[in-house]
């Protein structure tokens, strides 16, 4: 069915943004889409956040099924001080209750570098870890409760044009919204397949930006053990070093659990191996990898596995932009193009920091206050 679902009526162009919009279009409903509902919501301005798929969260996605805590199947650390989850909620936020824990310097750490396992101490580390909790269950506690009544799901967004003078967003199914502005938080990969067209086109460099920032491949698998035989961490060489990240790590670490849970973490190049592969063959192929780490005594301690392919998911299509990208190309993907397209999320932002779950609630809610 297609029609003109508006949120408001039309206003004036003089009138747009003297003050602020009255209503918005947000596009993706993960970390930077739910803050940014969130913010708008506390400025009483009207929302409707699209969600592709049938859920909210997007890489915040967390199993509870498979242990005795919340299993991060995508954002896992706290890769900053836990202040800035009250940056997040903001002044008017009850009192946090989410528990978070650090690692300690004596902590096990192995390197392995393709056929030695080096083994020292983990040293200095200021990730941290939730304790039975997740990036997900803070958001559904904190967030989601004053956003969720806005978010329409399995409403991918295809079209979106800011040519008239109320922005209107077409999805999939032919439905159109229209409002003052658009906040656009789909994950890089959906605009470099150029799954939504803009119209007008975006601007050269924007779509440059877009084209050549490298977003990264990302796959995660937990595998339960009847006894520990890993270090807290242990990272595997990847080259260049540059090219991405492969590690094992005690994910029940910090919980309070007596499970026997390691994590395995691949983005860049070094999650290809792993990518489109069945459950049993990326089970067998893990668990030859750690036999050959760990002297063989992965194998025997096995007890089952859950696995994420994020390169797969439809509306993801990978982890995150690289670490190393450059500054000012992330700074130009942040940047809002006209009066009524804006962008925020893990790639979009001020180009300071990308890449993390902070990063992305962090520039959505600095949209809103802009807007
Ligand atoms: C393997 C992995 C490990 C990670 N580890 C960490 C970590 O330890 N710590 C950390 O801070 N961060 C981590 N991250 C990064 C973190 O998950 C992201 O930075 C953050 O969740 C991104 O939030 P976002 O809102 O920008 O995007 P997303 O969470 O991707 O949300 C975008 C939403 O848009 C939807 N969407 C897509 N296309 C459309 C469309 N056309 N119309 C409507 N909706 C659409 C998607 O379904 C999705 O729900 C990790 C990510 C991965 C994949």
């Amino acid at each position: 069915m297609a029609g003109l679902l508006g949120l408001g009526t039309v206003t004036s162009p003089k009138a747009l943004f003297a003050s602020s919009p009255r209503d918005v279009l947000v596009i993706g409903a993960g970390a930077a889409g739910l803050t940014a509902g969130y913010r708008l919501a506390q400025r009483g301005i009207k929302f409707r956040i699209l969600e592709a798929s049938s859920a909210y969260g997007g890489r915040m996605k967390r199993d509870v099924s498979f242990a005795d805590f919340p299993v991060p199947l995508g954002a896992e650390w706290l890769h900053a001080t836990p202040r800035v989850l009250n940056s997040i909620v903001g002044k008017r936020a009850k009192k946090l209750s989410i528990q978070t824990k650090g690692y300690k310097r004596d902590d096990g750490y192995g390197f392995w570098d393709g056929s030695v396992l080096t083994r020292e101490k983990l040293g200095a580390q200021s990730d941290l870890k939730f304790v039975n909790s997740s990036w997900f269950d803070f958001f559904d506690a904190y967030i989601v409760p004053s956003v969720k009544r806005n978010i329409s799901f399995q409403a991918p967004a295809t079209a979106i044009d800011t040519s008239q003078e109320r922005a209107t967003v077409t999805t999939r199914s032919g439905e159109a919204y229209s409002a003052d502005a658009v906040l656009v938080t789909v994950p890089l990969k959906m605009l470099q397949e150029r799954r939504i067209s803009f119209t007008p086109p975006l601007p050269k460099p924007k779509l440059s930006a877009i084209d050549r920032a490298v977003f990264w491949e990302g796959f995660k698998a937990f595998l339960e053990f009847e006894e520990p035989f890993y270090p807290t961490y242990t990272d595997v060489k990847v080259t260049p070093d540059e090219a991405g990240q492969h590690s094992f790590y005690d994910a029940a670490y910090g919980q309070n659990s007596r499970r026997n849970i390691l994590g395995m973490f691949a983005v860049g190049r070094a999650a290809r191996p792993y990518l489109g592969l069945s459950k049993a063959a990326v089970t067998r192929h893990i668990l030859r990898e750690l036999d050959e780490i760990f002297d063989g005594q992965a194998t025997p301690r096995f007890r089952k596995i859950i696995t994420q392919d994020w390169s797969g998911e439809p509306f993801i299509g990978g982890a995150y932009v690289q670490d190393h990208e450059s500054w000012k190309r992330v700074r130009e993907l942040g940047r809002p193009v006209g009066e009524r397209l804006f962008f925020a999320g893990e790639a979009y932002t001020d180009g300071e920091d990308w890449g993390a779950v902070h990063d992305a609630a962090l520039a959505a809610k600095r949209v809103v206050d802009q807007l």
